[in-house]
């Protein structure tokens, strides 16, 4: 398979368009001229040759992060404010072109590929407003003749690591707190996804952030990402690690950063639970679940994972469930009407061909789907080996030793569980060692203040499928890591609190 897409042609502007990293303002391939392929997962078609960067150069990114940083920090957070929402209003006016970029190397449907974008964009609006209200404190002293002030400083130089499955929202989420705070960033863009990152760096050039203030370094997965995040944890001259991504890597990194005792914050896996009580309204419980699991096509690290169904409801919910999902119109996320697109690569497939093999072994019986899928058209040249698609599927009677009861699936299944009391469900949904997001659906107030009590996780949607917004605070407790993305606090993450007290007054 040799075909290529010239995915500049795609675009209106084909600037955004970049296979070279982001250091200090220049644009530069790996030292060592290295390269690995990146490839459309719909296609299979080439779409660049991508730097492969040695460590080297991430040091390089870090010493630009920390040049730049005293500039950048002394900048008045109004200043820092206005570049922000400058960035804010060029993503908006490149929305389809961002959105293309992001379609083509993702997978996802353009219109979702926009919403991710229009979404990505907010951050930056919110972070632009919270940098002007990073509010210090006065404290009364017990001693006489003493002040007590507490202010808020940016950390320093942020390493950000972030995954595939959002290629534009996972760094403004992180990088819009970090700038309006006043620090700066060095991004490992994912393997999969890096031309969305490197589109974000073309506009944060365009609106005149300094050089070294953003910084965006590449490579494929392996020992070259690893040497990678060993230096961006081991580098004293970087203060703090973000990074969202699996809870193996995010235990190594930490693990990684012992030696320097970095900040940390970590978004991690999810195993969500998605509850319908018997009393639900069917329909809105359906659509949750659809924009739950099956947006980018259930590689969201909130998607329902899980899904609990009462008894009394379980039938119907299924069927009607299975009906909708049926009506999915699969294929390349740039064809017109197409609904879900397919996973980033194989190991995605290969994950949900397990689960669903697994599932079956163990007594569950498939409504709709399960199994690999070459979307008619004509546009790609892929085998069913090769295949990036997996068809939606709905399963029912599934057991609770299943593989998807444990392990997040990453794909567009949809397992159904039989409960009957409350007891049983929130015991059963908060049976597993992460805790992300959960999600139920009833219309009884008292039944509805207990489930969202009772259930072990950071983000809990009652009556709703989606849950993230920049306003609010995104994270999780347990293995699903800590600290929190959007919301008021979001920008506390990027900065240090110092106490000055002054005595002799
Ligand atoms: P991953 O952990 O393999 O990779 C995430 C990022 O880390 C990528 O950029 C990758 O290149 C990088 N990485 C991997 N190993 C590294 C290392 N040794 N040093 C430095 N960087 C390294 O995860 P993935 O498979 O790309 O993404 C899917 C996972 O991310 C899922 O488990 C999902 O739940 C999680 N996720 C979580 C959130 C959240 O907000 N909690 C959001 C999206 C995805």
């Amino acid at each position: 398979m040799s075909k290529t897409q010239d995915l500049g042609a795609l675009l209106s502007d084909s600037d955004l368009f970049r296979t070279q990293g982001y250091i200090n303002g220049k644009w530069v391939g790996a030292s060592d001229g290295a390269t690995f392929p990146l490839t459309n997962p719909a296609t299979g078609a080439k779409l660049a040759d991508m730097p492969h960067m040695p460590r080297s150069q991430v040091s390089e990114a870090i010493d630009a992060a920390k040049s730049a940083l005293p500039a950048w920090s002394a900048l008045t957070a109004y200043q820092r404010s206005a570049y922000l929402l400058k960035l804010h209003g060029l993503i908006e006016q490149h929305v389809q072109d961002l959105g293309t970029i992001l379609c083509v190397e993702n997978g996802k449907p353009l219109n979702e590929a926009k919403g991710e974008i229009a979404y990505g964009a907010s951050f930056l609006q919110w972070n632009a407003a919270e940098g002007l209200r990073t509010y210090g404190q006065t404290i009364p002293s017990p001693f006489p003749g003493t002040r007590n002030m507490v202010i808020k400083q940016p950390i320093g130089v942020c390493g950000l690591i972030t995954p595939w499955n959002f290629p534009n929202a996972m760094i403004t989420r992180k990088m819009a707190p970090a700038l309006a705070a006043g620090c700066t960033v060095v991004i490992k863009a994912p393997a999969e996804t890096p031309l969305s990152a490197l589109a974000m760096a073309v506009l944060c050039e365009r609106v005149g952030i300094p050089d070294g203030v953003v910084n965006v370094v590449c490579m494929d997965k392996g020992d070259r990402e690893a040497a990678a995040g060993l230096e961006l944890c081991e580098n004293p001259k970087v203060s703090k690690i973000s990074f969202t991504g699996s809870t193996p890597v995010g235990r190594l990194l930490m693990k990684q950063s012992s030696s320097t005792l970095k900040k940390l914050s970590f978004e991690l896996g999810g195993n969500a639970a998605f509850i319908v009580f018997d009393d639900a309204d069917l329909e809105t419980a359906v659509n949750g679940v659809i924009a739950s699991k099956f947006r980018a096509a259930g590689q969201t690290c909130v998607c329902a994972n899980r899904i609990f169904v009462q008894s009394k409801i379980y039938d119907r919910f299924a069927n009607l469930l299975a009906e909708k999902v049926k009506a999915f119109k699969v294929g390349n996320g740039m064809t017109e009407g197409v609904t879900i697109g397919p996973l980033v690569n194989q190991r995605g497939v290969e994950k949900v061909e397990r689960h669903v093999k697994d599932a079956i072994s163990k007594g569950a019986k498939i409504l709709v789907g399960g199994e690999r899928f070459i979307p008619e058209g004509g546009e790609s040249n892929i085998t069913e080996d090769e295949t990036c698609f997996y068809k939606p599927t709905v399963i029912i009677n599934v057991d609770s030793t299943s593989y998807v009861s444990s392990e997040e699936t990453f794909g567009p299944l949809a397992p159904l569980f039989k409960f009957e009391t409350d007891e049983e469900v929130i015991k059963r949904a908060n049976e597993t060692e992460v805790g992300l997001a959960a999600y139920f659906f009833t219309k009884d107030l008292q039944r509805s203040n207990k489930i969202a009590e009772s259930l072990e996780v950071g983000m809990v949607g009652v009556n709703t499928g989606v849950i993230a917004q920049a306003c609010i605070p995104f994270g999780g407790v347990k293995q699903s890591g800590f600290g929190r993305e959007g919301g008021p606090g979001g920008i506390n993450e990027f900065q240090i609190e110092k106490l000055i007290t002054i005595g002799g007054i």
